[in-house]
């Protein structure tokens, strides 16, 4: 059961197109996990469209019948073609896996062309760096294998964390597939796990450790960066 969604500011700008590559990649990966948010994205894209439709013939004038099969019949031989386009770029055995610490994931579609970078890590602790072409925002795939854990941090911007498999704990709650966490720089936590995890990562400013030994740890504050 997932207990932590995007709020609905972040689902309308998601629907509207209006998000980052990194974020839209967090919010379409979430919405595959799960059903409620997708429900609510294909509301807010109906409502959309319905709105550019009504827009658009206010502006336009009054096409005839003529006018308007002719417009039809486009709107719909285009429509097939995208979805020819689409299934074409969708074939069933497309790899969308990853394997790191010899466990193998499966990812969510919204990965499939992301993924072409290799893997770095440090102990238990492995990131994969996602090319999103921003250059605040560091977009990952963070692997932590079973009984690993991050030190206790806090960061000077947002920290986004989308858990895709397995499962962590931190000093607030245990964390599920599909839950989606957004934490600012006042909250501080060392994410811990047994079983080992997957997660899909946003960070758009350098982590901070908050216990003593930090030149120690520089290392991994640069790999979770
Ligand atoms: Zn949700």
């Amino acid at each position: 059961m997932i207990n932590y969604h995007p709020d609905q500011h972040l689902l309308s700008l998601h629907a509207k197109g209006e998000l980052p590559l990194s974020m839209s990649i967090a919010i379409s990966a979430h919405a595959e996990l799960c059903h409620h948010c997708q429900q609510q994205l294909d509301q807010m894209t109906i409502a959309l469209s319905e709105q550019e439709f009504e827009q658009q013939q206010t502006v336009a004038k009054q096409p005839d019948d003529a006018d308007l099969s002719a417009l039809l019949s486009q709107f719909m031989s285009s429509t097939l073609d995208n979805l020819d386009i689409e299934s074409i770029q969708q074939p069933q055995d497309a790899d969308n896996t990853v394997t790191i610490q010899g466990q193998q994931y499966a990812l969510p579609r919204v990965f499939r062309k992301q993924i072409n970078a290799s893997w770095q890590g440090i102990g238990k602790v492995s990131r994969l760096r996602l090319d999103t072409g921003e250059p605040q925002a560091r977009a990952s795939l963070l692997h932590i294998a079973a009984n690993g854990e991050i030190p206790e941090h806090t960061h000077k911007g947002a920290e986004l964390t989308l858990l895709l498999a397995g499962e962590f704990s931190d000093c607030y709650n245990t964390y599920k597939p599909g839950d989606f966490m957004l934490l600012d720089q006042a909250h501080q936590h060392s994410p811990k796990t047994t079983e080992g995890c997957l997660c899909y990562t946003i960070v758009d400013a350098p982590l901070y450790f908050t216990k003593g030994f930090s030149k120690l740890l520089n290392p991994i504050g640069d790999l979770l960066y």
